[in-house]
């Protein structure tokens, strides 16, 4: 009996850009008895369904953009005989959709990091249940992830997460819903532990797969001290701390290791927090400013963002601190109007940004914005005979590519709109310029690569409706990526050793 875990995607791309860790942390969770789980992703290459026995046990992780690809592997699998699991954000979420269109033998709900575990035993045992509960693991029940499994030539990041979850509340996200809003963070030790491992084998780029890299920000103190409430204050201060802790220790990790994260505008108020983070070599964040105006913000939830020449400036203050941003914009809200994308635009440019995506709004289960929109939908609309509400079935190449109506915009002209947004920050006129931020021509060439193979992979390929368009972006990524992976990989560092703690 072998175990299998498998990450579904449309596209491969031969290399990636990220390691998805859940593989290799459910690795980690995969009892010792059962032998190093094989393991499959599907953005370097697609399974081969013939690798799978009968008998052997199959882990499919789904989330909303991979589900219908995961159900079609689990019916494969499930075809050869192997015992089908599904789990993920999107199986959490529709359990009986796993059974009922992916060949599911059991679904895990939640986190796998014990689950997991148990559900494979039972595999064992022929006494599989039909829903395992994961629940939320404690930060000290997180599985350090097996990177002795991973390939040595094939991703240019990988991926540690040192906090789970995230006080805010987004209409748009379900992270604060799925991980709840209490941040559970990992004792630096294990998070060390799992970095040094990484640059022994080579990895000096590493993502901080966290839902928010700043849980807690000045504001949350400064309301928990006008509230008179001692012991929230002691909880934020505690976590801050802890936070501290961790970058000092990243600070004595080799010179040449980076590190990227996500955090919230709000950091950019505290430089004494983006400094550490400068010191702990964390030189770039993905921020999300999602709207440029005050009534775009009101509308996801998100009005501790600033917006106009504040947000400008805000923006501004992560360079001005060494850390560049990836700034996270959403076209489509109510409020856009057809001057929104060019007022985006031109804030992405004035703001320094280094890297910026355009995404459409897209109603993601498990966010606010779906439970409204779901209800707005009359019973009868449909795709392709598949109920609307329930997009996510319908192949990617007839799927919608907006689903909330706009008061003033048709769908179509938003792409548009969006699509050329995305042409014109990636314009090579506009790469160039933003190129200057390296310190040498070597550095600036693989910004001007890197930058064309972000834009080729997430905006080309997701956002073009004609299918040409989407095959030469697919090529033209697969053409970029090796090349931009050997630009990230390091000399291995066998011998480095644990930097112990630094005491503050
Ligand atoms: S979008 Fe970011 S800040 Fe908002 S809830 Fe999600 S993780 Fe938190």
């Amino acid at each position: 009996m072998r175990v299998h875990l498998v990450n579904p995607s449309d596209t491969s791309f031969g290399t990636a850009v990220i390691t998805p860790r859940w593989l290799y942390v459910l690795a980690a969770a995969t009892p010792e008895s059962f032998g190093d789980p094989v393991i499959c992703d599907e953005t370097l290459e697609h399974l081969d369904a013939m690798s799978i026995a009968p008998g052997d046990v199959v882990g499919i992780g789904i989330h909303t953009g991979n589900a219908l690809r995961g159900y079609r592997l689990g019916r494969q699998a499930c075809e050869r005989g192997a015992t089908v699991i599904f789990g993920g954000i999107h199986a959490t979420l529709y359990p009986e959709e796993a059974f009922n269109q992916g060949g599911a033998h059991a679904v895990v709900k939640g986190d796998g990091d014990r689950a997991w575990g148990q559900a494979l035993n039972d595999c064992r045992t022929g006494t599989p249940k039909r829903i395992y509960e994961g629940g939320r693991v404690s930060a000290g029940e997180f599985k350090s992830a097996r990177w002795d499994l991973l390939p040595r030539d094939r991703y240019m990041w990988a991926s540690v997460q040192t906090v789970r979850g995230c006080p805010k509340h987004c209409s748009f996200c379900s992270v604060w819903r799925t991980d709840g809003q209490k941040p559970r963070q990992r004792t630096s030790d294990t998070v060390i532990g799992e970095i040094v491992e990484l640059r022994r084998l080579g990895y000096r780029f590493i993502a901080l797969a966290d839902d928010n890299f700043y849980p807690v920000s000045l504001t949350d103190m400064q309301l928990a001290e006008r509230q008179n409430n001692p012991q929230r204050l002691a909880e934020l201060k505690a976590i801050r701390q802890e936070r501290f802790e961790l970058m000092s220790r990243l600070a004595a990790l080799p010179e040449d290791m980076v590190f990227f994260t996500q955090i919230t505008m709000e950091a950019a108020e505290d430089p004494q927090f983006l400094d550490a983070m400068r010191a702990a070599h964390i030189q770039g964040a993905l921020v999300g400013v999602e709207a440029v105006t005050p009534e775009g913000l009101k509308a996801v939830y998100k009005d501790f963002n600033c917006c106009g020449e504040n947000l400008v400036k805000r923006l501004q203050e992560f360079r001005s601190h060494g850390i560049h941003v990836l700034g996270s914009f959403i076209f489509g809200l109510s409020s856009d109007r057809p001057e929104t994308f060019a007022a985006t635009l031109d804030v992405a440019h004035r703001a320094g940004l280094t890297f910026a995506q355009f995404v459409m709004l897209t109603p993601f289960p498990g966010t606010v914005d779906f439970e409204r929109w779901e209800k707005a939908q009359p019973e009868e609309a449909q795709v392709e005979g598949v109920p609307i509400t329930r997009y996510w079935l319908t192949p990617p190449e007839i799927r919608p590519k907006m689903f909330m109506p706009h008061p003033v915009m048709t769908s179509e002209e938003m792409r548009q709109r969006t699509q050329s947004v995305w042409d014109d920050f990636y314009s090579f006129r506009s790469v160039w310029k933003r190129s200057r931020c390296t310190p040498s021509l070597k550095a600036r060439l693989a910004f001007i690569f890197i930058s064309k193979l972000y834009r080729q992979m997430y905006a080309s390929t997701g956002i073009a409706t004609d299918s040409a368009r989407r095959s030469k972006a697919n090529r033209w990524a697969r053409w970029l990526a090796r090349p931009c992976r050997r630009l990230f990989m390091a000399k291995p560092m066998p011998e480095l050793q644990v930097p112990g703690a630094v005491l503050s």
